[in-house]
């Protein structure tokens, strides 16, 4: 089979019912007209770290190590670092495939990328301003020398910083384009975030939605441009992938809070986290709850009561909390954590020590966002697939599909081989020259 290359674009928070607007916009018209797709089942949590690298990796949180967006530092609070260092994966990664075998990758605002040495032309995702002294500081110490001094230091006065959020579309869309257009990799990978912001900010459906759908067009229309202009677009594979749907945030259960009224969590007279005998991890729609390593049988009883009264309390809205054997089972979900928290969909599992233990929209202290994820993967919107190229089949659909299987299907384009992925490659999207044997 004749090697193409691949550009793969993450459009974070499309759902496949954002898809028929779509078809109204130039770009993304053009890209679906004789697209392949599947509707895709996510990685549990529903956020956005955990399924970027199952995407990369074809692995479960419990084997990739991603298990949230955040890291668990307890005591940090919102100030938590997420996992932006690539260097937290635990499984090979299909860059790390691609750059064995001599193809030239790129990767703009990818998760969990930073200082990955096989990534040629690297723009990482920083999510934690706070590790680094300032916006130079953090690219110079997570990517290259060339990345930096050809399109991070020229291009910075494009990220728009209005303290304490930094606004890097302007400056992802440019640089995206640049090395597209200037470096012809044969893999690259991008991550744009607007959608999910809009969604967060207003909820999961509205005009809100489709202008941030039309931002996109625009990115995408100038990526279809640069491959057009370099005599790339008939052999290029161009994915389009998202990560998560959203749900509309209906409440937020605070049981950092609760523990701490119920005398399972000590504060300071600062009331910051002193120490804990159980402590939720937020991961938005879900929480990971980690017990003290030092509890005794007794108290880890009366812990595991407190957690059945929770369940059992109509006003938490908790649907479920399951041990970690039992998300190993049934989503491949495990990490440093004891429990999995499922809420009711819409119900924030918050982590927070500074509020009520339950807030509801309309109060007047529910925090501003109005969507949000992190929720079982069978709720709320779902995730997309639309391929198009040379070695997709037009107009095929493989149905509702696992997210686990995206990282063996780019490596069947690429003609690699990803032994660690769990998935299976998407065969029925493919015309049959690219069907590995
Ligand atoms: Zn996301």
């Amino acid at each position: 089979m004749t090697q193409h290359k691949l550009l793969v674009v993450s459009v974070d928070a499309m759902h496949v019912d954002d898809i028929p607007f779509a078809r109204t916009l130039p770009a993304f018209a053009q890209i679906l007209e004789r697209a392949a797709v599947a509707e895709i089942e996510g990685i549990y949590p529903s956020v956005t770290y955990p399924n970027h690298t199952a995407q990369t990796t074809g692995c479960p949180p419990a084997r990739s190590g991603i298990f949230n967006n955040l890291q668990f530092q307890p005591g940090k609070g919102d100030r938590s670092e997420w996992f932006w260092d690539s260097r937290a994966i635990k499984v090979p990664t299909l860059f790390e495939a691609a750059k064995a075998a001599g193809l030239t990758v790129a990767a703009v605002q990818w998760p969990v990328t930073a200082n990955e040495q096989n990534i040629d032309w690297l723009v990482p995702e920083i999510a934690s301003p706070q590790v680094f002294e300032g916006l130079e500081d953090q690219y110079r110490q997570t990517t290259d020398e060339a990345s930096l001094e050809r399109y991070i230091l020229p291009n910075l006065d494009r990220v728009v910083i209005r303290e304490p959020k930094r606004n890097y579309f302007p400056f992802v869309n440019h640089v995206s384009e640049q090395i597209l257009r200037n470096e012809r990799p044969d893999v690259m990978f991008v991550h744009l975030v607007e959608v999910d912001s809009a969604r967060h900010a207003g909820g999961s459906y509205g005009p809100h939605v489709e202008q941030a759908l039309r931002e996109v067009d625009v990115t995408l229309g100038s990526y279809l441009k640069a491959l057009s202009d370099n005599g790339d677009l008939e052999t290029t594979n161009i994915v389009l992938v998202s990560d998560h749907g959203h749900v509309d945030t209906e409440q937020h259960t605070n049981l950092n809070v609760i523990f701490a009224e119920r005398g399972f969590l000590r504060l300071d007279t600062e009331r910051k986290l002193a120490d804990y005998d159980v402590f939720c991890l937020g991961a938005g729609l879900s929480g990971q709850l980690f017990l003290a390593e030092d509890l005794t049988a007794e108290r880890r009883a009366e812990v595991e009561a407190l957690l059945a009264e929770i369940e059992s309390t109509p006003e938490y809205r908790i649907e479920k909390i399951w041990t970690s054997q039992e998300t190993l089972r049934d989503y491949g979900l495990d990490g440093p954590f004891d429990y999995v928290v499922e809420s009711e969909p819409g119900v924030i599992v918050g982590m927070l020590l500074d509020r009520r233990p339950v807030v509801r929209r309309g109060d007047d202290d529910f925090p501003a966002y109005l969507g949000n994820h992190g929720h079982a993967p069978r709720h709320g919107g779902q995730p997309v697939f639309i391929g198009t190229g040379p070695d997709f089949a037009p107009g095929a659909d493989a149905g509702r599909r696992s997210m686990l299987d995206e990282a063996p299907t780019f490596a069947a384009l690429l003609g690699l081989d990803l032994p660690a992925a769990e998935g299976v490659v998407l065969t029925e999207l493919l015309a049959t020259a690219a069907v590995p044997a």
